[in-house]
């Protein structure tokens, strides 16, 4: 028997420029959706937490990684996204077990906290409605 994964849920970040790529994320944010059961964020024009650029977040279940991190390598249109780990240690799931699609960017470490607890984990609710298969 295996040991329980730490891993709560990931989460996708999705940066834009707001004048120069906001019509490609809104493209990608709707083929996710179409395909994924996720939980699409709210769209930050202006940077929020530890991010340096705009961008939304894409929370998803440690179940639906194997199918769409792989889609989000081929279809992220040229789009920096950063996945992480949600595993109640944020400063290390962003800056030490995060991977990159595309050109890293800068993170404010400093408002990272070490550790979280359980409770101040959010609960993934997906608000897709996925009808396509992921490679179509
Ligand atoms: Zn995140």
């Amino acid at each position: 028997m295996h040991a329980a994964t730490p891993i709560l849920s990931y989460h996708a970040h999705v940066y834009y420029d707001p004048v120069d790529t906001r019509a490609a994320a809104d493209a990608l944010r709707q083929r996710i959706g179409d395909r994924f059961s996720v939980q699409l964020g709210r769209w930050h024009d202006l940077p929020v937490g530890p991010h340096t650029a705009s961008m939304y977040q894409v929370a998803f279940a440690a179940e639906v990684f194997a199918s769409f991190v792989p889609w989000l390598m081929l279809n992220r249109a040229g789009l920096t996204v950063l996945v992480h780990p949600n595993t109640l240690a944020p400063r290390d799931d962003h800056l030490v077990h995060a991977l990159w699609l595309g050109p890293p960017l800068a993170l404010k470490e400093d408002v990272l906290p070490l550790r979280i607890d359980a409770k101040d984990e959010s609960t993934i609710v997906p608000n897709t409605a996925p009808h396509l298969a992921p490679w179509s």
